[in-house]
């Protein structure tokens, strides 16, 4: 296996890794990092949570220090395009750990930041530039920034960028760049719309595949939970009833039902948190540092702010409503089981939902398993289903006024009853 010395990095960049205990590259860093330095284009096909950033952000230093020269007012010679302010500000601090030993500066540019500091910072010259599409848009216009000077562009989560609605501006921007550069585009899954979108930016590149779909999925404990709509807030407080539940990411479909869903825990007693793209930047870095450092146990998010969130120790993932999208499924449970770890996922599925649920399992190629034991089973269809199950009597008619102690045998309701695979979810 080689080691990051056998890739051919320079010493003051291995000093940066060695410090922060980066021994092994991780699949795509074997993969990406050679090519890169040789100074070809790379389409990567890739999730957070793999060490891409890595795989594109060491050889853009390693080539700009190559040619050390000063940082040019608002002429940045690398730019990394990630499509959440989340994303970038992780990029952008994985990029300044990297270059710790090294004399190039970073610069983060994003929409609901202040833009006044990053105009400054961007006057006094930058090497690399980590920006959302919007905010890089609204500075060239202004006239702060020019990407004439790039030689190393990264477009990350591509499919996101597209999903989001990033695509016109992409355009803006990249018609920007100078045709000879080095691009990497990294992207989860491989949509037409992004193969389109790679065909035009990338020259010949070199296509680096890592964990399938499928994998993620096969290193999360899955199952899913039958509720009815309106007792999935009692499932949840039942559930976080078992002290194992130690750091929980709930996602919702929307906005509202993520600050509804974070209130209900907090009336409950169990410390949470919101985010989401109506939260200001500084109220949504908070809420991420309080799920990181353990001072909240739950963090509700949509799908587009949770995207990039790189919290190591998510012990369970909660789908308090199934995605449409079954990539969107792969992407959540992804946010357990990192770096090696365990990690469950469990899915509240009202019978409204059933639908999405057949196209995920269709997606992981696998059944989720059932777990039927809990207070609020229920089966069947939307209007013949039995509710709420045994615990019924205690929590079925408590309207969400559940104190959260009620969970002291949850994690005995929660078992489930048969081990394997059950067919009964894609009924
Ligand atoms: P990423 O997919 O870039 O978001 O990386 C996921 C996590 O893995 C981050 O916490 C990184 O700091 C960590 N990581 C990336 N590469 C390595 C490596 N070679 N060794 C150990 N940890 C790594």
């Amino acid at each position: 296996m080689t080691d990051f010395e056998g890739l051919g990095l320079n010493q003051p960049i291995l000093r940066a890794l060695k410090e922060i205990d980066y021994t092994q590259p991780t699949p795509i860093q074997e993969q990406t990092i050679p090519a890169l330095l040789e100074g070809r284009d790379i389409l990567g096909i890739a999730q957070t949570g793999t060490g891409k950033t890595a795989s594109f952000a060491l050889p853009m230093l390693n080539r700009l220090t190559k040619n050390p020269a000063r940082a040019t007012r608002g002429c940045p010679r690398g730019l990394i395009l990630a499509p959440t302010r989340e994303l970038a500000v992780q990029i952008s601090d994985n990029i300044r750990t990297y270059s710790k030993y090294l004399h190039l500066r970073t610069l983060i540019v994003c929409g609901g930041m202040s833009i006044r500091p990053q105009i400054m910072q961007m006057n006094k010259g930058v090497h690399i530039l980590v920006a959302t599409p919007g905010r890089l848009l609204d500075l060239m216009t202004q006239g702060h920034v020019s990407l004439s000077e790039v030689e190393f562009f990264v477009l990350d989560e591509g499919d996101r960028m597209l999903d989001m609605g990033f695509q016109r501006d992409l355009q803006k921007i990249t018609a920007k760049l100078p045709a000879a550069r080095q691009t990497a585009l990294f992207s989860a899954t491989m949509p037409k719309t992004v193969s389109h979108l790679a065909n035009g930016l990338l020259n010949d590149p070199v296509k680096v595949e890592v964990m399938q779909q499928a994998t993620t999925a096969e290193k999360v404990s899955q199952q899913v939970l039958f509720v009815a709509k309106d007792l999935k807030r009692n499932l949840l407080i039942d559930l976080m009833g078992d002290s194992g539940f130690k750091r929980v990411l709930v996602f919702t479909r929307t906005k509202h039902g993520a600050d509804r869903v974070s209130k209900h825990l907090q009336q409950s007693g169990i410390t949470s948190d919101a985010i989401h793209g109506n939260k200001a930047q500084n109220a949504r870095q908070r809420a991420l540092a309080s799920f990181k450092t353990g001072a909240i146990r739950v963090l509700v998010a949509t799908d587009i702010a949770a995207r990039g969130i790189d919290v190591d120790g998510v012990t369970h993932v909660i789908n308090f409503d199934l995605p449409n999208e079954p990539d969107s499924y792969v992407h959540r449970i992804g946010r357990t089981a990192r770096n090696g770890a365990s990690g469950s996922a469990l899915s509240f599925c009202d019978p409204s939902e059933r639908v999405y649920l057949k196209d995920i399992e269709k997606t992981i190629r696998q059944p989720v398993p059932v777990n039927e034991d809990h207070a609020y089973h229920r089966t069947g269809s939307a209007n013949n289903a039995p509710r709420p199950n045994n615990g019924g009597q205690r929590n079925g008619q408590n309207n969400g006024q559940n104190n959260g102690k009620s969970g002291g045998d949850a994690s005995k309701r929660r078992r489930p009853r048969r081990s394997g695979y059950q067919s009964k979810s894609a009924a």
